[in-house]
């Protein structure tokens, strides 16, 4: 085995391959699958990833890898078909698939260092690793490749007497700590203490401490416990009484909270009903996929929390799953509180050392949890048990960026590698998954009721319409504006929603609500200001804007759109006692910022909490008796299918944070369209009804779930450019696929121009298309050039999410 593979760290179509080098002399059997490597490229020195050893290369002349950057794989064999597997199901380049599933800062510049495990006794590793550390505790990294016996090196690093450290420019260093430990035990403790003088009051406190506790502890802490100097403590580590040690503590971003152990609930019949399949599919080692459906306060979290206990009893892993915005303090510690320290938690507030920190702990097997946003689903565990995607029909899950990978199909084939279940849990499932397990794919567990008896808010739906022709031009019905007064003198709290969302300005005539649509597309046409035309970023239909509306002729058409300061500053003229707290992107911009506005809330310390689409989850305050959502339509009219199915699960998420506790909760939701079937069931929170009318939609304008869909998007800074690249794209993809296949395009994109650049896009609705992969390859391939030199860009999305 002297030859790597290695998939290097350049990312272009020609070098999207294996290469062959010779492993030196030294490496072999060092050097195995998953590390990374230095090797020549040309006349550079470029990273690189083994992603395999062999005997034979059909290559003659090969060179040699420069030196290995890891002593244990990075990726273990899992994870290296998993890039083998979203290199094909997204189409991006090896190299971007496997950096996608480690953490940043192991892509960042930095530092190594070899150092000597904590606990570890120098004098009971090998000869030649005594040797390399012989009067000092860390090895520089370039010692260790000079070193004459890697192996034995690589074999205490899998054994963990050492480890390589990473210092990304300073900003990684570990945090380390002092530790103090007796050297003696107890009764030779004690009698060291009665033989100290009556003046070494403190040591004599210190022995008595570890009399008591005989255990290990920091030094800051020791200090703090028995009030003496440090001076002390030296006094008895020189005298072989204590001994000191430095160690490695995890910069821990949940380190200032204590977290309340808590118990399992005995739980409901319908919460064992839906426990016990997935217990049984644990035990049976299937790779079942679970629809967990269940409203809001239904108790699923405590079935995860269940499902994963037993997980933990098997000696397995678990991976959970939850969006970015709802992993709060609040939702940690319901996981923390029930496993401890075997938690680690993986989001986007951690630093890049903390991240890795983290990511660490899992690799070395030192937790068995991890609770993290849509990247931790490429947790590097090696024996999963269960893998569980809370709130699964949030968008968040999808990545927009290359590799364009959903997290679902990720843990369904994480799961299918490690025979252990998916569970998807949503209060308003996304179509998809719904219908998957209509047809059994999935299989569906339901809960229907809510914990503690309390009872789902009411929902007043208010007609803005109506409103304006009462003469109320304010943003506030009368309704809404009332409720808000009343709550404000109970001294009871409000969350009021503006839903608002992208850049998309659609237009509506505010008399009748009527909104523009495309007549080939069934979704809103979006406005230009600079043509005054209209446009459909589907198929590319144009038309003037009209004067009037072509309903009801009123003259009183608009596009729309309104934001959080402008409702502050109305709140500030016609309700000047309340006090108001803004969350959206300005105002929680910084870091902390998020929890620091929900706290003061919490606190009490405002009446009126007043956001985006940030505010819509997580919130569980008692005190909250009144939701206001001051549009609904806003997201209804987005260019996009899925529209009516966002407003329905965000107007169901919105509503639910109202009267979760004793106080019962109201409910008004504003908008110009009551009559919409997504805005009426949102108010009766009527998923079923919903399901079936959308999916009627569905098939009828043949998007998903009947239809896939691919989208190719073209930018270029010249429009002609874009357009006649697209316009060639469509020709070549209308032209290959079967008749079964729509080819919609080309067309602008809703967001048409971004940095200067045109945006022009194709998109494909299809049933069974097994060319289609190869295809959209070939469009890539054929555009390469153009794409590294002339500035175009050509992005594909295999399940697009934002078509914008
Ligand atoms: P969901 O995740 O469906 O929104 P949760 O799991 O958060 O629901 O449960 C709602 C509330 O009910 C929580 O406060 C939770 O602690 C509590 N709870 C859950 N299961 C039980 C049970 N079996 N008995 C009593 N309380 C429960
Ligand atoms: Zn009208
Ligand atoms: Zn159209």
């Amino acid at each position: 085995m002297n030859i790597a593979s290695v998939i290097v760290d350049v990312p272009a179509k020609q070098t999207d391959r294996e290469f062959d080098y010779k492993i030196p002399e030294k490496w072999r059997n060092v050097i195995i699958p998953g590390m990374r490597v230095i090797v020549p490229f040309g006349p550079r020195k470029v990273q690189g990833f083994v992603s395999g050893v062999k005997d034979h290369s059909e290559f003659d002349k090969l060179k040699e890898i420069i030196e290995p950057m890891d002593l244990e794989p990075v990726l273990n064999e899992e994870l290296l078909r998993l890039g083998n597997w979203l290199t094909e199901e997204t189409l991006c380049y090896k190299i971007s698939a496997y950096q996608v599933m480690l953490p940043a800062a192991l892509k960042a510049k930095y530092e190594k260092h070899l150092r000597l495990s904590d606990d570890i006794d120098k004098n009971e590793l090998p000869v030649s690793i005594q040797e390399l550390f012989k009067h000092k505790d860390t090895v520089e990294w370039n010692d260790v490749l000079a070193s004459s016996s890697p192996a034995h090196i690589q074999s205490e690093a899998v054994k963990g007497n050492v480890e390589v450290i990473y210092q990304v420019k300073n900003k990684l260093n570990k945090k380390r700590l002092k530790f103090i430990k007796p050297v003696m035990d107890t009764a030779a403790l004690e009698s060291y203490r009665d033989s100290l003088p009556q003046n070494a009051a403190g040591q004599k406190r210190v022995c008595g401490f570890f009399i008591e506790h005989e255990s290990e502890i920091s030094l800051k802490a020791l200090l703090e416990e028995t009030g003496v100097s440090a001076q002390t403590v030296k006094s008895l580590v020189q005298k072989k009484v204590l001994e000191e040690r430095e160690r490695e503590v995890y910069r821990d971003p949940f380190k200032d909270r204590s977290f309340e152990a808590t118990v399992p609930f005995t739980l409901t019949e319908e919460q064992n009903e839906a426990l016990m399949p997935l217990l049984d599919s644990i035990h049976s080692h299937r790779d079942d996929t679970f629809l967990l459906y269940g409203i809001t306060g239904s108790g699923k979290t405590e079935i995860y929390l269940q499902a994963i206990d037993s997980v933990l009893k098997e000696g397995k892993e678990a991976i959970m799953l939850v969006p970015e915005i709802s992993l709060t303090p609040q939702m940690v510690q319901r996981f923390k509180g029930r496993f401890g320290n075997e938690v680690a938690v993986l989001h986007s507030g951690l630093s890049a050392g903390e991240k890795y920190d983290e990511w660490r702990k899992i690799q070395r097997r030192e937790v068995k949890v991890v609770v993290g946003a849509r990247s931790a689903v490429f947790a590097p565990f090696e024996n999963l048990g269960i893998i569980i995607i809370d709130e699964e029909h949030e968008s968040s899950y999808k990545q927009e960026e290359n590799p364009r990978y959903h997290a679902r199909d990720v843990a369904i084939k994480r799961s299918e590698f490690h025979g252990c279940p998916v569970v998807l849990g949503s209060a308003t499932p996304s179509l998809e998954s719904f219908a998957r397990a209509q047809k059994n794919v999935y299989r569906l567990l339901t809960l229907r009721n809510r914990l503690n008896h309390s009872v789902l808010p009411s929902v007043d739906i208010v007609d803005m319409r109506e409103e304006l022709r009462s003469g109320n031009r304010s943003m506030f019905s009368k309704k809404l504006f009332e409720k808000i007064k009343d709550r404000l003198d109970k001294n009871e709290q409000i969350v009021l929603f503006l839903n608002r969302r992208g850049h998309s300005s659609f237009v509506m005539c505010r008399d009748c609500g009527n909104v523009m649509n495309c007549p080939h597309c069934d979704i809103s046409l979006t406005y230009h200001r600079h043509s005054n035309q209209l446009k459909c970023h589907y198929c590319g239909f144009e038309t003037a804007m009209p004067t009037h509306c072509p309903e009801c002729q009123s003259d009183y058409i608009r596009f729309f759109g309104t934001g959080t300061q402008k409702v502050e500053d109305e709140l500030g003229k016609i309700l000047p006692e309340a006090r108001v707290i803004r969350m959206d992107v300005d105002t929680t911009g910084r870091k902390g910022s998020h929890e620091k506005l929900l706290n003061a809330f919490q606190e009490g310390k405002a009446d009126i909490l007043l956001g985006t689409q940030m505010i819509a989850k997580g919130l569980d305050f008692p005190n909250i008796t009144l939701v206001g959502v001051l549009t609904a339509d806003t997201m209804l009219h987005l260019p996009d299918f899925r529209a009516s199915e966002k407003t329905f699960q965000l107007l169901t998420q919105v509503s639910g944070r109202a009267g979760r506790h004793e106080l019962p909760g109201e409910v008004v939701i504003q908008t110009y369209t009551p009559e919409h079937y997504s805005i009426e069931l949102s108010g009766e929170q009527d998923f079923d009804s919903f399901y079936q009318h959308e999916m009627l939609l569905r098939k009828m304008n043949k998007y998903p779930p009947y239809y896939y869909l691919a989208l190719v998007n073209v930018s270029h800074e010249d429009l002609l450019k874009a357009v006649s690249v697209t316009e060639k794209i469509t020709k070549f993809l209308g032209t290959g696929l079967g008749s079964g296949a729509a080819v919609l395009g080309p067309a602008a994109s809703p967001i048409s121009r971004m940095n200067d650049r045109y945006r022009y896009q194709c998109l494909i609705k299809y049933k069974r298309e097994p060319q289609l992969k190869k295809m959209l390859k070939k469009v890539l391939d054929h555009y390469q050039k153009e794409t590294a030199q002339d500035g175009l860009q050509i992005s594909i999305d295999l399940n697009p999410y934002m078509l914008m």
